[in-house]
């Protein structure tokens, strides 16, 4: 009988949809939410273990015993129909979680599906009416210390403000359509639920970071600030299509990490930074937690005379695992920490070069160029 229900099962996740993680998408699942039907991977099953069993009850594929009627339950529902159902109404502002996203996206995800039912009933979005506000706790800038601090999104103005009394003045006021937003688990590791916000401010890139103790409103603040982007890009561009608006919400940093930088002398020591590579902007910084970078490299087109190359200009020294990347304006001599690190540095950043500029990447170029004292190219700003 067992082993009937065993091969059962295995037949069942032949079937189309069933041979990937029903929330997140990895393959070859090795659990199923027998009452929901789905076939689903070991950390979202993790998830559903922590949601109870009320509403969801897991088992493993092959280690657990399964009786007839919960094999059945499997092959009525499945990932594809369960989709149709929890999934029938996801605004596309939201980001669904793939599965290398941070824990709390995937857990909002699957809690929003199956806990709270927001796919199904959509005035249980919270974040879809382009306003929305509430206290984050934010680092500060000079003693890093995390203070509560009110924020308020507002899609008609473009903005998002935080202030540090009520009532008074914001202390400031970012544009939300020149935002980008990230999750930043990793580097605030002590506060999973944490964001990173950054912006520009007078020509040079500023970071906030913020997070709350709750994985839901941190989530919901991420998705809020899509939305209202969403919604002010459909109204600048009628013509284009909402998949295609969805790309521009926000973007994860491609890559971030310590390298060894020169200064722009032959004769400069390499000294360690933090960089991060933000779509066409690299970043570096003293420390990962920097309020601003100590400089920024615009990342322009192969065609302008950016290009990646291993190894050091003439009459530096070599560290190791260097690289160099050349602008319109300077050569950066760059050095990683390994040779994986490297190759993934030059294979990042030359995937950047050989895109075309899109519109977006021509506006935040033209913002930084304010600060250049060169002319001619957009390259460098600001350099400390
Ligand atoms: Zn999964």
């Amino acid at each position: 009988m067992a082993e009937r229900n065993e091969k059962m099962l295995c037949e069942l996740m032949k079937l189309p949809g069933n041979s990937v993680c029903a929330d997140c998408g990895s393959r070859n699942p090795e659990y199923a939410s027998y009452n929901i039907g789905i076939f689903i991977c070991a950390r979202c099953s993790g998830v559903h273990r922590q949601m109870g069993v009320h509403i969801s009850k897991v088992k493993h594929l092959k280690l657990d015993r399964w009786e007839d009627s919960q094999v059945e339950r499997m092959r009525e529902v499945g990932n594809v129909r369960a989709k149709m159902k929890f999934e029938e109404r996801v605004p596309p502002c939201y980001r669904i979680p793939k599965e290398d996203d941070p824990q709390v996206l995937v857990e909002q995800w699957i809690r929003a599906k199956y806990q709270r039912g927001e796919f199904c009933y959509p005035e249980r979005q919270l974040y879809v009416s382009g306003d929305f506000s509430g206290f984050l706790m934010k680092r500060g800038k000079e003693d890093s210390r995390f203070r509560s601090r009110k924020f308020v999104l507002s899609e008609s103005d473009d903005t998002l403000k935080y202030y540090i009394v009520e009532n008074r003045e914001p202390k400031a006021v970012l544009r939300v359509s020149e935002l980008n937003v990230i999750f930043a688990p990793q580097k605030m590791s002590l506060y999973p639920n944490s964001l990173q916000i950054s912006y520009l401010k007078d020509g040079t890139t500023r970071h906030i970071y913020v997070y709350h103790s709750e994985g839901e409103v941190i989530t919901n603040w991420y998705m809020a600030i899509r939305c209202a982007k969403l919604h002010r890009l459909q109204v600048a561009y009628p013509s284009a299509s909402e998949s295609e608006l969805v790309q521009f919400l926000t973007e994860d940093f491609a890559k971030e990490g310590w390298l060894w930088k020169t200064g722009p002398k032959v004769s400069d020591g390499f000294k360690k930074r933090w960089f991060a590579l933000d779509n066409r902007k690299l970043m570096y910084h003293d420390e990962p937690m920097d309020a601003n970078p100590k400089g920024e490299i615009f990342i322009g087109h192969m065609a302008d005379g950016y290009c990646m190359n291993m190894g050091v200009s003439t009459g530096v020294r070599d560290q190791g695992f260097s690289f160099k990347l050349t602008t319109p304006d300077r050569i950066y001599n760059l050095s990683a920490q390994s040779e994986i690190d490297r190759d993934h540095w030059i294979e990042v950043l030359e995937r950047v070069i050989e895109r075309p500029l899109t519109a977006q990447d021509i506006a935040v170029s033209a913002r930084l160029v304010r600060k250049r004292t060169n002319t001619n190219s957009i390259s460098i700003f600001s350099p400390r």
